[in-house]
This record gives structure tokens, C-alpha cells and sequence, in this order.
């Protein structure tokens, strides 16, 4: 039933990575959507700026929790190219946001990034952090028809 709505943000996340890439950082992108299906922040990796930890995710749910109120995070959903990392998913959850969507999984991440000095990714389902917490965080992905494309985009970017 969200299908359609969870490619078209997507399908937008993937392109601030391409953004985030052409500024000097590392191919990430997230976007928050409210309830009514609005977008309300986007972000983008800032490893240029805040090297390891400035994860698209992170950037936007910290950003997200200083604008707006609980009742709008809890609504609200976190589109992102691919798995949330542990670092994302707490923020995400400590953030209050509401549901979370992404494209590829963080292990398929891991085969791309390899030994690159600057991604050491972890391989661990974000499900399993959300899981563990107290209030529910829904989770969709990942998203098969759009792996390929993310999937080469990363291909592109790390020193494997
Ligand atoms: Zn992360």
C-alpha cells in the first residue's frame, strides 16, 4: 500500500547522495516525510566536515528533533538509500521518529565498501536495534527493484 510512496522517496534520498558526492562527502541521503505525506528536512553525509559520524541519518533526525514536536516525529518517516547503521538507528530512536524505510541493507553496503578506510561498515540488521527498544519503530525494506541502482553507486565511490 506504500510502495509507491516509498520508491518516490527513495528514489529522492538516492539522489541527495548523489549530491552529498559532488560535495566532497560520501553517498548518503535521507528524507523526513510527515503524516500527510509532506517532506519536512532532507539531509545528506557530512563526512568532509564531521568525518566518521556524520551519517545522512544522524544529520537529519538530530536536526529533525531541535524543529519539531514529538507528536510529529512519531508520525513522521525516515527514508533513507540504505540501512540505517547502529549509530542512525539510535539517533532515529532517540529522536522519536516514527517509522524508517530504507533501499539496501547494510550488509549488502559492507560488500561494497570493503576494506575502505573511511566506511568500515558494520553488518547488523537495523530491526535489531529497534526491536530492543520501548516504544515501536516501524521498519519497510529493503527494496529489491532499487538495490542495482544503489547498489552501483556505491560501486562507483569506494576503494575497494
Ligand atoms: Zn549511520
Amino acid at each position: 500500500m506504500h510502495r509507491n510512496t516509498d520508491i518516490k522517496h527513495l528514489e529522492r534520498s538516492i539522489s541527495l547522495a548523489d549530491e552529498a558526492v559532488k560535495e566532497g562527502n560520501h553517498p548518503f541521503g535521507a528524507v523526513l516525510v510527515s503524516e500527510a505525506g509532506d517532506v519536512l528536512l532532507e539531509g545528506k553525509n557530512n563526512f568532509s566536515f564531521d568525518r566518521g559520524p556524520g551519517h545522512a541519518e544522524t544529520n537529519l533526525a538530530r536536526a529533525a528533533a531541535r524543529k519539531f514536536d514529538v507528536e510529529t516525529l512519531n508520525k513522521a518517516t525516515l527514508y533513507t538509500s540504505v540501512e540505517p547503521c547502529s549509530m542512525c538507528a539510535g539517533t532515529i530512536y532517540w529522536a522519536e521518529i516514527g517509522a524508517v524505510v530504507f533501499g539496501m541493507t547494510e550488509h549488502r553496503l559492507g560488500e561494497l565498501t570493503g576494506e575502505d578506510p573511511e566506511n568500515q561498515t558494520q553488518d547488523l540488521e537495523c530491526r535489531v536495534i529497534f526491536n530492543s527498544g520501548r516504544r515501536p519503530v516501524e521498519v519497510r525494506g529493503p527494496f529489491p527493484e532499487l538495490e542495482e541502482k544503489i547498489a552501483a553507486q556505491h560501486q562507483a565511490y569506494w576503494k575497494t
